[in-house]
């Protein structure tokens, strides 16, 4: 069993954007600029933008990151995300999911400008990406391509199952699988909380992504061996022992699973830091049209 090690793929494309940047800063051309945009104060949202925030600096991109109280309007949010689609100098806007119960995230992504949507989120930039033109993939499926490319897991013709059929995961990682792409030109089964005998498609899978959001679901019993396993889930899973108070968990019980893998993905340190790597390359992708 080896590891799909996103810490080491993530910083590798890191690394190659910096060069990029300072390449550009050389040039004297625009540098790329992420405005990301936080409302109330989730423990998680603020772990994941500050890792965002984290990494342009990394990467020598600008960042700006605005703020707002829980109670925030939806007119108010709305008002500016146009300001920011207005704004020449902001190339990608990131609106960290999810939102109050009371703000639409359908209309809140519906306002971004599809130009500057670098989670490719907007129904603009999926349907460009069901139709195999360039867009901004939504990050975390986009990342898990990166992943696949770095460690040159073949792909083709494999049975790849896909568990979970988010809008920014599940469906779209179906569609970038199924693509004539490498990686890609998998056959692809997608299944979901009403999909009967779900374990049989799992032993019938050569790559499995869990996406479900449900630690530990997927058991040694439910894997063939030498399956590549991509590992998307992330819980925050109570633990007294640790001063955080909690231990992230993702959907794949690791320790009994591993063992049957040819690849796996940790949690934490295999989806999380590529999502934030696939985030910083489609910012940069939208500075360059600029320039
Ligand atoms: P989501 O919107 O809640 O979607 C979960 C999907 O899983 C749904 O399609 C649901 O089916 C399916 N599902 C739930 N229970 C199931 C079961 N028992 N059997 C089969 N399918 C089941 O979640 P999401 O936003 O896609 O996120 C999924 C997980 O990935 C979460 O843990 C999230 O925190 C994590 N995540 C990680 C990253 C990262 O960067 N690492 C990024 C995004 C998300 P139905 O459609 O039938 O309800």
């Amino acid at each position: 069993m080896k590891i799909l090690d996103g810490k080491i793929a993530s910083q590798a494309i890191k690394d190659e954007l910096r060069i990029d940047v300072a390449q550009l800063s050389a040039e004297g051309k625009k540098i790329p600029h992420l405005a990301a945009v936080l409302v109330g104060n989730n423990g998680a949202s603020e772990t994941y933008v500050a890792a965002k925030v984290k990494a342009c600096e990394e990467v020598g991109f600008i960042s700006t990151l605005i703020r707002f109280e829980e109670s925030i309007s939806e007119a108010k949010l709305l008002t500016k995300i146009n300001e920011l689609n207005n704004d020449p100098d902001v190339d990608g806007i990131l609106v960290q999911l999810p939102l109050p119960k009371h703000i639409s995230d359908e209309e809140v992504i519906n306002t971004i400008d599809p130009d500057k949507d670098v989670d490719g989120f907007h129904p603009v930039n999926i349907g460009r990406l069901m139709q195999g033109l360039s867009t901004y993939i939504p990050a975390t499926p986009y990342g898990i391509m990166l992943l696949l490319e770095h460690y040159k897991i073949e792909t083709a013709g494999k049975h790849a199952v896909v568990i979970g059929r988010s809008n920014i995961v599940g469906r779209p990682m179906s569609v970038l699988l199924s693509s004539n792409t490498n990686p890609g030109n998998c056959t692809v089964t997608i299944c979901h909380s009403k999909t009967k005998n779900l374990n049989d498609y799992c032993l019938q899978a050569d790559i499995i992504i869990a996406a479900l959001g449900k630690p530990e679901f997927v058991k040694a019993d439910m894997v063939k061996e030498g399956t590549v396993i991509v590992d998307v889930g992330i819980t925050r899973v109570p633990d007294n022992t640790r001063k955080s108070g909690f231990k992230l968990k993702g959907d794949v019980a690791f320790e009994e699973v591993a063992p049957k893998c040819s690849w796996i993905t940790p949690v934490p340190g295999g989806v999380g830091p590529m999502t934030i790597a696939a985030l910083m390359k489609n910012t940069y992708n939208s500075c360059i049209t600029k320039n």
